[in-house]
C-alpha cells in the first residue's frame, strides 16, 4: 500500500523542528529512522499531514559521558551505539540487547531516540532504559525537561511525549564495578520483536544483588517491572523470584502466544538473566 499523502520539511536546527511541528494545523510527526513510522504511513495505520525531518539535526546526534550519566542524543543510530566502546563499557545493558533489535539493514537506520518514542511494548530499548533508571529529555514549545523512564511510557503506544514535543536525548547512569546487567528474550526468529523479553540490572554486593531491576517487554502494554521477583532475587532465591511472576505480570493472550505461556516464558528468562545477574558476583 502508498501512504496517503504528506507534506515533508527538514528540520534545521531543534528550534527549526519544534516550530514546524507546532506550526501545522493537521497532525505533524517527527521522521527520525523512518523503521517504524514509513511502516505504519504505508500500511495507513496512520495518515499525518506533515512529516518534520530530524536526521541533520546535529545537537540531536552524539554520545558523551557527563555527571555520572552516559548521554545519548536522539539520532544516534542502532548501529552506531553498537559499535561504541563508550556504551560496552559503561551501558553494557544496551550493548547485550541491540544486536537483538531487527536486522543490521534496520539498525543502520533505527534510532534510539525513535525507539523510545515509538514504545512498542515488544521493544528491547524501553525496557532497558527503565531496568537502567534512565531519564529522557524531552523538548518542546514550554521549554526543556527529564521526564525519568519510569514516568515516561503511559500504555500502548502512548508515552509522556506531548504533540509538538522532540526527544532530544537519554541520560543512563555509567556503571560501576558493582554493575550486573542480564539480557534475554525469546523471539521466533532471531530479529523479530519478542515474544516476551527481560532486560535487569542490579549491584553485586558480596554474594548477593541489590538494587535488582527487572523490566519486562512484550509482556504488557508498556515494559513491566516485576517487582516481587525484584525482592526474591535480592534475597536470594531464584525460585521464588519465578513464582512471583505470577502476581507480576498479567500479559494478554495475542497471536503469537497465550498469556499462560508469556508468563511460563518469563520464568525462563527469568532464571537465564539471574544467572547473568549473579556471573561475577563473589
Ligand atoms: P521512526 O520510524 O522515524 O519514528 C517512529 C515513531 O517515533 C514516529 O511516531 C516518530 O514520529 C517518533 N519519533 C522518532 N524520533 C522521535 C524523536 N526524536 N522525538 C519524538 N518523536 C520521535 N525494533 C525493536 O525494538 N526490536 C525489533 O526487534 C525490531 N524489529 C524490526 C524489524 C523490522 C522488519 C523493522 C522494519 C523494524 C523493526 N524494529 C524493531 C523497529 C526499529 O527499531 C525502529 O527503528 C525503531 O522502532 C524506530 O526508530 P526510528 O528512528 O526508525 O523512528
Amino acid at each position: 500500500m502508498k501512504p496517503a499523502a504528506f507534506a515533508y520539511a527538514k528540520a534545521r536546527s531543534l528550534d527549526h523542528a519544534i516550530e514546524l511541528l507546532g506550526g501545522d494545523e493537521g497532525e505533524a510527526r517527527v521522521l527520525a529512522g523512518g523503521q517504524s513510522l514509513i511502516a505504519t504511513l504505508n500500511m495507513r495505520l496512520d495518515a499525518p499531514s506533515l512529516l518534520v525531518d530530524i536526521n541533520g539535526v546535529d545537537e540531536l546526534d552524539g554520545i558523551a559521558r557527563r555527571d555520572g550519566q552516559v548521554e545519548i542524543g536522539a539520532l544516534v543510530r542502532h548501529a552506531e551505539a553498537e559499535r561504541s566502546d563508550m556504551i560496552r563499557a559503561q551501558v553494557p545493558l544496551f550493548a547485550r540487547a541491540m544486536p537483538h533489535i531487527g536486522h543490521p539493514a534496520i539498525r543502520n537506520r533505527g534510532t534510539i531516540g525513535g525507539s523510545i518514542a515509538f514504545a512498542d511494548p515488544a521493544a528491547e530499548l524501553p525496557a532497558c532504559i527503565l531496568a537502567l533508571d534512565g531519564e529522557i529529555e524531552i523538548a518542546g514549545r514550554q521549554g526543556r525537561r527529564n521526564v525519568a523512564a519510569q514516568d515516561f511510557f503511559h500504555g500502548l503506544f502512548e508515552t509522556a511525549l506531548a504533540r509538538g514535543d522532540v526527544l532530544t536525548a537519554i541520560r543512563i547512569p555509567a556503571a560501576t564495578a558493582a554493575t550486573r546487567t542480564g539480557f534475554a528474550e525469546f523471539s521466533r526468529r532471531h530479529g523479530d520483536y519478542a515474544l516476551v523479553g527481560l532486560a535487569a540490572s542490579a549491584k553485586a554486593d558480596g554474594k548477593r544483588l541489590r538494587d535488582v531491576r527487572l523490566a519486562f517487554f512484550g509482556a504488557g502494554a508498556t515494559p513491566v517491572r516485576g517487582k516481587r521477583a525484584e525482592a526474591a532475587l535480592a534475597s536470594g532465591s531464584v525460585d521464588d523470584a519465578v513464582a512471583a511472576i505470577d502476581h507480576d505480570l498479567a500479559p494478554a493472550d495475542d497471536v503469537q502466544a497465550s498469556g499462560a505461556v508469556k508468563k511460563h516464558l518469563a520464568g525462563v528468562l527469568l532464571r537465564r538473566v539471574a544467572a547473568q545477574l549473579m556471573e561475577h558476583a563473589s
